[in-house]
């Protein structure tokens, strides 16, 4: 079976809620943060696959086109790939925050559906988020859970950013 890391997108990869962005709804609103291309690609040299799972509310609020999304996406994994980063899918749930489906974080249904695409042993996976809803939907999965920010009560593991939690991701999964 494969290994993989899922990452949540706003606040994982690129700015969310900052002087210059509020949240992204065209590609040119994607602004990556420090150290990603690099992170990712660190992680890519270890794990058969990195996915971005990501809720997008915005879109069943009408605030984004789904296709818009889209263009998003396809930005962000072509900037990343001209960087030498893999990013192999990128999922979202599109409805609204309180629409009450079960693909938006903390469930646990993207995570799992791409297990079962992929064939991935999700307790050699890891979810890395910056809410402690990233962090649920990942131990729900079967995945161990890092925490990008202060604290989390059930991670298992908090760094400031994705660049400084890939060396101890790394090193955890090799010792499973
Ligand atoms: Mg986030
Ligand atoms: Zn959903």
């Amino acid at each position: 079976m494969k290994k993989a890391v899922f990452l949540d997108r706003d606040g994982v990869i690129n700015e969310v809620l900052t002087d210059r962005v509020k949240f992204v709804n065209k590609p040119h609103e994607l602004y990556f943060l420090p150290g990603v291309p690099e992170a990712v690609k660190k992680l890519n040299a270890f794990f058969d696959y990195i996915f971005v799972v990501t809720n997008q509310g915005g879109v069943g609020l009408g605030f984004m086109k789904e296709s818009q999304l889209q263009k998003i996406h396809d930005h962000m994994i072509a900037e990343l790939n001209k960087e030498g980063a893999i990013i192999h899918e990128a999922v979202y749930c599109p409805h609204k925050p309180k629409a009450g489906c079960s693909c938006r974080k903390p469930n646990s249904k993207l995570i799992v559906d791409l297990g079962k695409k992929y064939d991935i042993d999700l307790s050699q996976s890891y979810m890395v988020g910056d809410t402690d809803t990233d962090i649920i939907a990942g131990k729900k999965a079967g995945t161990k859970g890092v925490f990008l920010g202060k604290s989390d009560p059930i991670a298992d593991a908090v760094f400031p950013d994705l660049l400084s939690a890939v060396d101890w991701i790394i090193e955890d999964a090799t010792k499973m």
